[in-house]
């Protein structure tokens, strides 16, 4: 029974610096998704703050001893922390299912171990990656070798806070950085709670820090002299921002993780419709849609198009649109009352330009909540329309049909999103003639979402993002390298 209320839950609502809680601040009023009520406060870090945590990251990067550890130590230290989040389970995902949009047992069984076996198979990388001898004349030594760069800013967005933070964080600080996160202010606690595992774990204070607050603060945190890199993620816009920010104090690198519009091709020659048409749901009604990889465009060839959208709009009608920390919750709730207004709008804006509404198209009411929104199917839609080019973030998806390949790829085509692509048929040219012509940093075929090989880089094409979290590219990211060559002749 994973069931629990809400209101007996610690919230850990401070910044974390240094190994310890730290207040300072206004507070900003922090609602919970399901039911809108306000249930803490968090502190909006002055810029002061910043810097004490900022500066604080530095000195622990250059006096505690992490930076210089051997790596196989930095590993053990890093998978006792892996371990502790394990054994904490029940704490991280209630904080995680009080404040964000994330079904209590989705909390338990996917976001808690999924961030636990990404810190792990960053504590891996730690002896595993380091510079090259380069072949140069035979009385010089020509090598590269590889050092953290220093004190990593990290930004989060809102939509699932433990696991996009363990994917900034856990490859820095295994790279032997120390980090400054600041997570969204939407949903700020549970990544606090997070950072005190890591001291448990015997990773020195200050080396992973958490600062509170708006988006003046991460500008804040970007701009910082004392920051070697930025790691972002969030929307295409504020990545513009952060890339901007970074640009005007010191060029330094970014690595931009940014919205998404992602197509799904489905092809009349799939074996199993059923299961096809479950996939398709799920990749638009995971987390009610609010990821980045949705698959929010399908794009279906016609002669299984009816039968395809017909079984998928029964799949939406299994969804349980309950509080998250009900056990029996499937279906997320929208994060803010606000944004279910903008999905509305959206939707009913499209209708009113000639879309036909298949099913959904409204807020779905509970007992105790009005958060929710219906999971929804507009066909007769095209790339002209507002809900088609951009990305929606809620359970809405469009639908366009096709004849041939050529007309698939370019109905999959988009003006500025690369994130992600789905190709669903029987036939293994195609399949890979799809692969090599989609513009999208991933392809998934026969399945959509991501799988626990955390050794494949995530990241967008275009405007969907510069650089990889995951893989060996996310760690990489995190240590500088530097040339040598060695006269030995004399
Ligand atoms: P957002 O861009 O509004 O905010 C992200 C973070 O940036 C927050 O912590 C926010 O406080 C901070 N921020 C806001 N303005 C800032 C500024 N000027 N300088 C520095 N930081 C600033 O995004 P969101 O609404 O939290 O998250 C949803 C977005 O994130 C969607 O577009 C989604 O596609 C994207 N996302 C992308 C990925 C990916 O891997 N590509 C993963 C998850 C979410």
């Amino acid at each position: 029974m994973l069931s629990f209320n809400p209101s007996e839950v610690r919230i850990p609502n401070s910044h974390f610096i240094g190994g310890i809680a730290v207040d300072g601040g206004t507070g900003i009023d922090v609602k919970r998704p399901s039911d809108n009520q306000s249930y803490a406060s968090v502190p909006n870090a002055t810029p002061d703050l910043v810097d004490q945590a900022v500066e604080n990251a530095y000195r622990a990067f250059k006096e505690s001893g992490w930076a210089d550890l051997s790596p196989r130590d930095r590993a053990k230290a890093m998978k006792r922390w892996a371990n502790l989040i394990e054994n904490d389970v029940n704490t991280l995902a209630q904080l995680e299912s009080v404040g964000s949009t994330r079904p209590i047992s989705a909390a338990v069984n996917w976001d808690v171990p999924f961030c636990a076996e990404g810190i792990r198979f960053y504590a891996e990388y730690a002896d595993k990656c380091g510079g090259e001898v380069i072949p140069t004349q035979s009385d010089h030594l020509g090598m590269t070798i590889t050092e953290p760069l220093g004190v990593v800013g990290a930004i989060a967005p809102w939509n699932f806070p433990l696991v996009m933070a363990s994917w900034k964080v856990a490859p820095a600080i295994a790279a032997g950085n120390a980090v400054v996160l600041k997570p969204s202010e939407m949903t700020p606690f549970s990544v606090v709670r997070l950072a005190e595992l890591a001291v448990e774990a015997g990773i020195p204070s200050g080396i992973f820090n958490v600062i509170q607050g708006d988006g003046l603060v991460g500008d804040t945190l970007a701009r910082h002299p004392m920051i070697s890199k930025v790691t972002f993620t969030g929307s295409t816009h504020t990545g513009a921002l952060v890339m901007t920010a970074c640009a005007q104090s010191g060029t330094k690198p970014v690595t931009l993780e940014l919205g998404g519009k992602s197509p799904q091709l489905v092809f009349d020659d799939i074996k199993d419709i059923d299961k096809v048409a479950r996939r398709i749901a799920g990749a638009i009604t995971t987390n009610s849609g609010q990821v980045c990889v949705a698959g929010s465009r399908l794009l279906v060839q016609s002669g299984v198009a009816e039968q395809l959208i017909e079984r998928i709009s029964s799949v939406f009608e299994e969804q349980i649109a309950q509080s998250t920390w009900q056990d029996q919750a499937t279906l997320s709730p929208i994060i803010s009352a606000k944004e279910v207004d903008r999905i509305d709008s959206v939707v009913r804006k499209t209708v009113e330009e000639g879309a036909n509404l298949y099913t959904g198209g409204c807020p779905l009411e509970t007992a105790d909540s009005s958060a929710f929104y219906k999971p929804t199917i507009l066909t007769d839609v095209d790339m002209s329309m507002g809900v088609v080019r951009n990305e929606i973030f809620g359970p809405v998806l469009c639908v366009e049909t096709f004849e041939t390949d050529d007309d698939a790829l370019s109905l999959a085509s988009h003006p500025s999103y690369g994130l992600s692509a789905g190709v669903h048929t029987a036939d293994l040219n195609r399949a890979m003639r799809m692969v090599k012509s989609l513009d999208a940093g991933t392809v998934w075929v026969n399945r959509y979402g991501r799988s626990w090989d955390f050794a494949i880089p995530t990241g967008g094409f275009k405007s969907s993002g510069i650089g990889k979290d995951l893989g060996r590219q996310a760690y990489e990211a995190n240590r500088r390298v530097k040339s040598v060559l060695i006269d030995f002749s004399e």
